[in-house]
């Protein structure tokens, strides 16, 4: 029998009427196939903050397993530890921790009195609960690292920290997951890799923000997607064929946990679910 991965699903919090009712439709179709959590992104700014501790206390009310993302930036050690007071307060046992990025862009700079990265943040976090903590990793390596090396020793040093799990930048070539995975292994590096995937809603946009996070376009991608401007429902087909793909592999290399971004849209993350053999659960007998 085919071996059924793991999953689970970021989401966003939407910052208009029409984006949270895009969002309840999101919820209805996916929180079927019960996913392991749904991880609650957290704004860069405070009025995306604000919506994020919103949306993660009305998910939390509704029963659905939750993963808050928490970032340091801008922020001081001691509003970072009260926002972690009031996850813990609400029964939040789960925390994508994360250091952030400048708004607007520009070098790291951590707040004077804040957390000066991830890893210093996953201990703050060690010292308010005993929460379960996952971390960013990224198998094309983060624009900040100096070199690839370093970029796995900050992954063990989050894992010092406290980490039991990481979570990957989404990554095309899935080659280089696994040589991420194998180096990471050789660096010390115990906690579970669960390979962010994601379904391609738009690729031009997908394109753009790839640039700016230091994900990688392979050529055989672009080949993919070209000529499907304005072809939505072909360019779905193969977005979803790519997912199921790469996840195949994966499976066929020992993953177990898939993380799929899903930019608030159910339908292809749902798709490359089913193909993978997740499906909703059935309603219980009367
Ligand atoms: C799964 C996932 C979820 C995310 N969710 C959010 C979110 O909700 N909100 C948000 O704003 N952003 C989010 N991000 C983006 C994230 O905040 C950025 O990628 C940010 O630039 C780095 O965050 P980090 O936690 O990886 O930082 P860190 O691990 O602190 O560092 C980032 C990189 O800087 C380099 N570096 C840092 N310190 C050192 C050191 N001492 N020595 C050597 N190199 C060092 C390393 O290359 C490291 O990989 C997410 C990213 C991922 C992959």
């Amino acid at each position: 029998m085919a071996l059924v991965p793991r999953i689970s699903f970021e989401i966003f919090p939407p910052k208009t009427p029409q984006g949270d009712a895009a969002l309840d439709v999101t919820l209805e179709q996916l929180a079927p196939l019960r996913p392991a959590f749904l991880s609650v992104t957290y704004g860069a700014d405070g009025s995306g903050q604000e919506r994020t501790v919103r949306l993660v206390e009305r998910l939390n009310d509704a029963g659905l397993p939750l993963a808050a993302h928490l970032t340091c930036v801008g922020a001081t050690r001691d509003e970072v530890d009260d926002l972690a007071r009031i996850w813990r307060d609400m029964g939040i046992k789960r925390i994508v921790a994360l250091r952030g990025d400048v708004p607007g862009g520009g070098p790291w700079r951590p707040h004077a009195d804040g957390y000066s990265r991830a890893a210093a943040l996953v201990a703050g976090l060690c010292r308010v609960a005993p929460f379960d903590i996952a971390v960013a990793a990224y198998p094309e390596p983060h624009p900040d690292s100096p070199t690839p090396a370093a970029d796995i020793e900050n992954l063990k040093a989050k894992q010092d920290a406290g980490a039991a799990t990481a979570i990957t930048q989404y990554c095309f070539e899935t080659e280089a997951i696994l040589r991420f995975r194998d180096r990471a292994a050789a660096a010390g590096v115990t906690m579970e890799i669960v390979p962010g995937i994601l379904p391609i809603v738009d690729f031009a946009r997908t394109v753009a923000f790839s640039r700016r996070c230091g994900a990688g376009i392979p050529d055989w991608l672009c080949a993919q997607f070209e000529g499907l401007e304005g072809d939505a429902e072909t360019s779905a087909m193969v977005a979803a064929s790519v997912a199921v793909e790469q996840c195949h592999t994966l499976i066929s290399e020992g993953f177990r946990h898939f993380h799929f971004y899903t930019m608030n849209k159910a339908p292809l993350s749902y798709a490359v679910c089913r193909r993978l053999g997740v499906h909703p659960a059935l309603p219980e007998a009367a």
